[in-house]
């Protein structure tokens, strides 16, 4: 049932040429389903020499032929849908409908990519001589270097194919070793809707090994990566000290404010489903819930009532609403900040314990009357663990919700638009969404701020990340 993993180097799907490899885990099991090989030196000069290659010939090709490349590979994933999403909850844990609904996300970030991609237009400058002509060319960066997490095996890794693909470039994407069958399934899509060999690589190894390799590497023009911020800053270093260009997808711990005048239901009801989907191992996931002293009891009954009428269980099971987290690490990471927030005085208000002795499954969880000191109030949790604190005044909430160097995505909920406006202003951080969960859809932009991140993964600005401004100037003779 789960697929032999290979490499996708020039054109070919291949072994690892060293014969490395390691087992991929089932999160319900924690039984090896099967093994990811590991990209030799060699083959990373192999994806090198390839990607350099597939660039000089894909940037000639037509932004429409690319486009249609790209509708092709996006009827192909819609095709596959429902085989690519149990390959990705049987290898990442997330119920069958969130894996076959990121799939399908995937088909429309292809269309839109391809779409806006033949858009992408330079300018022509008025020149303050006659006969002179001032141009401004859009041009593909050049071959990528892109690394993605195992939380969304697929939306994380298309957002970075497609707009390489988009833009003439070529790619080499190091996926994500712990879910590495579905990501490969995404670029199968590429491949045969006829990207030339090339175009888009696919290696498996050793992060660290990879990174610094191809970062430093001179035919690797732009850098990008989906992870942690400490491992964000670290490529971001190493970008700099290359001069590479990069964006930068990191960790968030959105704040999720409920004003006193708030529907109180809808905000459960949609904060809730967002906090536990993916088990909360989402960069975007409501993290830190702000809720205002007259409502904070009734948000508290509301939000345990919904966590603990989530069905919990193997993600292929057709119940299953919340599936087990991805790896152990994660369930290790959930009872360490569970015990940091009691033993500073939280409450726990229902889950915080691990369910069964196999698997790593985390019961839905709340702690209510966090300190700030706690862990889970300074650190990304990336779990299922819901912290909840009450405030009274706009400005200390305000205080709170900036305090951390994290700035990706920021709720609120209010019926005033006074209060809806200032807070839009207030929040720093990349995405505000308000009254509603409305974000990631491929026209609109998706990315951070300050240890959050740097550019954006979405809208007409995930075009522009891969392209360079090139100025001409010339008179007629
Ligand atoms: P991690 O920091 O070791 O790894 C995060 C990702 O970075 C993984 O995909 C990993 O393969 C990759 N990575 C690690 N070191 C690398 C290197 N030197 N070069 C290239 N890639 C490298 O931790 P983890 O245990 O996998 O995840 C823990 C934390 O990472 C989570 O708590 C969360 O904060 C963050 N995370 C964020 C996202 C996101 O969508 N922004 C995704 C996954 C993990």
């Amino acid at each position: 049932m789960y697929p032999e993993v290979q490499l996708h180097i020039d054109g070919q799907w291949c072994a690892g040429s060293g014969g490395k490899s390691e087992p991929v885990l089932n999160p319900a099991t924690g039984e090896a389903i099967g093994r990811v090989p590991h990209a030799s030196r060699d083959d990373l000069d192999r994806a090198v020499a390839a990607s350099e290659k597939g660039f000089r010939a894909w940037k000639k090709v037509s932004a429409f032929d690319r486009y249609k490349t790209l509708r092709k590979a996006a009827d192909l994933i819609r095709s596959r849908a429902d085989d690519i999403a149990r390959v990705m909850s049987l290898e990442q844990g997330k119920p069958l409908g969130e894996a076959r609904g990121e799939t399908l996300l995937a088909g429309d970030l292809m269309d839109w990519f391809g779409e806006e991609s033949r858009r992408a237009y330079g300018r022509v400058i008025p020149a303050r001589s006659e006969g002179v002509y001032q141009l401004v060319v859009k041009e593909p960066v050049g071959p990528v270097a892109a690394f993605t997490p195992w939380n969304f095996p697929i939306n994380q890794a298309v957002r970075k194919l497609s707009a390489a693909v988009a833009t003439g470039c070529s790619i080499i994407l190091k996926g994500p070793e712990e879910t590495p069958a579905s990501c490969a399934d995404l670029v199968r899509c590429y491949v045969d809707a006829g990207v030339p060999a090339g175009v888009v690589q696919l290696v498996y190894g050793v992060p660290s090994e990879i990174s610094e390799y191809l970062i430093p590497h001179p035919t690797i023009r732009k850098v990008t990566f989906t992870g942690s911020t400490a491992v964000g800053k670290h490529l971001a270093m190493l970008a700099g000290q290359h001069m590479k260009r990069i964006t930068m997808e990191l960790g968030g711990h959105a704040p999720a404010i409920v004003f006193e005048d708030a529907d109180v239901d809808v905000a459960i009801k949609v904060l809730s489903a967002n906090k536990y989907r993916n088990a909360g191992q989402v960069c975007v996931s409501p993290t830190r819930f702000l809720v205002h002293e007259k409502v904070y009891g009734q948000f508290v009954d509301g939000f345990v009532a919904a966590a603990k009428g989530i069905k919990v269980g193997d993600g292929l099971d057709k119940d299953t609403r919340m599936g087990p987290l991805a790896n152990s690490r994660r369930l290790e990471a959930m009872e360490a900040f569970v015990a940091d927030a009691q033993q500073q005085g939280a409450r726990l208000a229902t889950g915080g314990r691990r369910i069964g002795n196999k698997g790593n499954f985390y019961e839905p969880t709340v702690l209510t009357d966090v300190p700030l000191s706690a862990r889970i109030m300074n650190e990304e949790p990336f779990g299922p663990v819901a912290p909840i604190v009450s405030f009274s005044d706009f400005d200390a909430v305000v205080a709170e919700a900036n305090r951390l160097q994290y700035g990706l995505a920021a709720y609120a909920y209010t019926k005033s638009a006074k209060t809806a406006a200032a807070i839009g202003a207030a929040f720093e951080s990349g995405m505000v969404s308000i009254n509603h969960h409305g974000l990631a859809l491929p026209e609109v932009p998706f990315g951070g701020i300050k240890d959050s991140g740097f550019g954006s993964e979405g809208g007409s600005e995930a075009i522009e990340a891969y392209l360079n401004t090139k100025f001409i100037t010339q008179v007629g003779l």
